[in-house]
């Protein structure tokens, strides 16, 4: 290659580069250049100088190249307010921006969905992050129409529109009410079919606290969405809190610690069930569940119920006391009742009684008592055991002690005075024998029996029949063998009778 063509190649390759650069490596070109032209004659010089202008149009390709950056347009609602270098300096902002406007107001909002961005790239482009970031705050601020849900007097959030915030509210309703609510509150048609054992009619749903929608104009970035406000609304916070499992941790423990109950972790966490085993590094969503509205149900229903009977007592003085009868069985009524139920967000805090029905009554069970006392202690004087005559007196005969009287007659034989049978059965030469413990020192014996009535233990009353008279034991006819004893010793019997 010849000089000139060298020439040739270097002005055509070189300079056009150099001029349109202005560039460092155009005045290293344009010196290596001087010197080639120095020393034209060497051409091993030359060919050195040519290596290093080589090397350097290499040089300022790369430095053109290096100082085409990218730049970014930013675009809010289609119109361009500024240039960045970088979308993470509006990224960054909107997240700054974001921490403030929820810690201000306890709203989420995602400020970003609203801005794109437009790559480009340019040589040496030019952007500005802060005017960018100024246009930007202005557009934040800029109000938008919305309807904001107030709770009693306080204002939790904004819907874009009266429709969407009517929406919310009555999702959270028929959540509750198990119906669509469509602004009017619906009825189910109880069944008037007689008789009605179970049916419930919702009367009414309506919120607890006063719910109020109300026009506003706000920035647009405070405007949640339906899902949004439902969360916000039925929760209470739009914030998570997140508890990580550790050694020894339990969910009762976990729900105490962070102030909440065992249902709220529950319903936090869908899989979590009092059954669970925690395990190490486990996230639990620990946040507090306080609804800002309270859904009121207000529900009727009818029941039939049984009435219980009474049990009514009453006195029998025929009857001994301690003695009890029946005389009448109970049997149990039935009564329609219509209760008002009030549920709470699900539920039930009151049962009210509206009204009810006897649809049969009941019948009572009645009870007689005897209230007839018969005293065991006797009153001293004693009337006669038997009818008829005295056939053998008290006294000695034939050489021995006739220790009471006979008395020769037929029929019953009756208690002399009031006392405890002590003896009733068989007596050796007395035969069928009742022996009475009068509770006073006296005892009075009856001999000689055909039957006996009355058993030992048993107390009898003055006059209660003990048997009827006959001839057992050592006797020769029928009679009664009478005897009347005071401290065990036999007493003449005719003493004591009256
Ligand atoms: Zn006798």
């Amino acid at each position: 290659m010849q000089w000139a063509e060298w020439k040739a190649w270097i002005q055509q390759r070189m300079v056009p580069l150099i001029q349109r650069g202005r560039l460092q490596a155009g005045k290293i070109a344009t010196q290596a250049w001087n010197f080639v032209l120095a020393h034209k004659k060497q051409s091993a010089v030359a060919v050195g100088a040519i290596l290093v202008l080589t090397s350097a149009s290499a040089y300022a390709e790369y430095y053109y190249e290096s100082n085409i950056i990218p730049i970014y347009h930013v675009i809010v609602n289609g119109k361009e307010i500024g240039v960045v270098s970088s979308p993470d300096v509006i990224h960054n902002w909107a997240a700054a921006k974001l921490e403030a406007e929820k810690a201000k107001n306890g709203l989420d909002f995602k400020f970003t969905d609203y801005i794109t961005f437009q790559e480009e790239r340019v040589y040496k482009g030019k952007y500005d992050n802060a005017a960018a970031i100024a246009a930007l705050s202005d557009i934040a601020s800029i109000k938008v129409n919305a309807v904001k849900i107030v709770v009693n007097g306080e204002v939790i959030g904004y819907a874009p529109d009266q429709k969407t915030a009517e929406g919310v509210m009555n999702r959270l309703k028929e959540k509750f009410s198990g119906l669509p609510v469509t602004g009017k509150v619906q009825a189910v048609a109880a069944s008037t079919a007689a008789p009605v054992s179970k049916a419930s009619m919702l009367k009414q749903v309506r919120f607890k606290e006063d719910v109020k929608l109300e026009s506003d104009t706000v920035p647009a970035a405070q405007v949640l969405t339906a899902d949004k406000l439902s969360e916000l609304l039925s929760k209470g916070t739009l914030k998570q809190v997140i508890h990580t499992v550790q050694e020894g941790d339990c969910i009762t423990c976990i729900a105490q610690k962070y102030g909440i109950t065992s249902q709220d972790i529950y319903a936090n966490n869908p899989g979590i069930t009092e059954n669970t085993v925690l395990q190490l590094g486990q996230q639990i969503n620990v946040t507090a569940i306080r609804p800002l509205v309270t859904v009121q149900v207000v529900e009727e229903a009818s029941q039939e119920e049984t009435i219980d009977y009474a049990v009514q007592t009453r006195n029998n003085a025929q009857l001994p006391q301690g003695d009890t009868k029946v005389v009448q069985e109970g049997r149990e009524g039935k009564k329609l009742v219509r209760y008002q139920i009030i549920k709470e967000n699900g539920q039930v805090v009151e049962r009210k009684v509206l009204d009810q029905k006897v649809l049969v009554a009941p019948v009572s069970k009645i009870i007689e008592r005897g209230t007839k006392v018969i005293p065991s202690r006797g009153t001293g004087r004693l009337s006669w055991p038997a009818r008829g005559y005295i056939s053998s007196g008290f006294g000695m005969r034939w050489g021995r002690l006739h220790a009471g009287i006979d008395i020769a007659g037929s029929g019953s034989i009756r208690a002399a005075d009031n006392g405890r049978v002590i003896l009733a059965g068989w007596h050796g030469d007395y035969g069928n024998c009742v022996i009475i413990d009068h509770g006073n020192g006296l005892q009075t014996l009856y001999g000689h029996m055909r039957s006996i009535s009355v058993h030992e233990g048993q107390v009898v009353a003055k006059g209660k029949v003990l048997g009827v008279m006959g001839s057992t034991g050592d006797s020769t006819g029928v009679h009664l063998h009478f005897e009347v004893r005071k401290g065990g010793r036999p007493m003449n019997p005719l003493r004591f009778l009256n």
